[in-house]
């Protein structure tokens, strides 16, 4: 699935479908480090491994590079979008579904536009990007309108109720190993002399 994302001035319509929130008031939505690292010109993103494994370093913290703290969920894209390449190239579509990955201070924003409307699922927002400083994700939000399930989605945008719903997220977010990472080349391999492979694993079972 692609990530949603906005250019600089640009304005697009996006429905929200999840973004609960639980006893706390807070987004009930999978949250994780992420790193956005440039793999030959191109921005990639790849889970932290710090969180998920404590037998080893994560290869990218190790490299230097600083991760992010980001939450999931999953929107629908309102806007028309012309197929370039393959195919399909000139054909038009509309009303994809996309992740929506975010950090901190715009989860901190939707938390709040989310208590106002009991929820984010089923929110209909106006998003725009006023500067090329403010998140991809777009910075205004302006509330059009709130549906009551999916299948009122599907029929207002003419679209299977089985293309409504929420992300697989252990599919879409995929974590590497350490290992994995150091193959692809984008974190620091560890080794050398007196380096042992697996040795903390061996400790952590003690
Ligand atoms: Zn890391």
């Amino acid at each position: 699935m692609w990530r949603f994302y906005l250019k600089e001035g640009e304005d697009r319509q996006i429905t929200f479908l999840d973004g609960e929130l639980d006893a706390e008031g807070m987004l009930d939505i999978f949250m994780f480090y992420e790193h956005n690292v440039r793999v030959n010109g191109d921005w990639q993103q790849f889970v932290c491994t710090s969180d998920v494994d404590q037998t080893q370093p994560c290869p990218i913290c190790e490299k230097g590079e600083r991760s992010s703290f980001v939450g999931v969920m999953t929107i629908i894209d309102h806007s028309e979008y012309v197929i370039k390449k393959g195919p399909n190239a000139g054909k038009k579509v509309a009303n994809q579904r996309k992740l929506f990955v975010a950090k901190q201070g715009t989860i901190k924003h939707l938390t709040k536009l989310a208590a106002k409307r009991g929820g984010l699922a089923g929110c209909t927002f106006d998003v725009s990007r006023t500067g090329d400083k403010e998140p991809g994700v777009g910075n205004q939000y302006d509330f059009v309108q709130k549906f009551d399930s999916y299948e009122e989605i599907a029929a207002k945008y003419g679209m299977k109720v089985e293309d409504v719903h929420p992300a697989n997220y252990a599919e879409e977010i995929r974590f590497r190993s350490p290992e994995e990472l150091i193959e692809l080349g984008v974190g620091k391999a560890l080794g050398g002399p007196g380096f042992e492979k697996g040795a903390s694993n061996v400790k952590d079972e003690l």
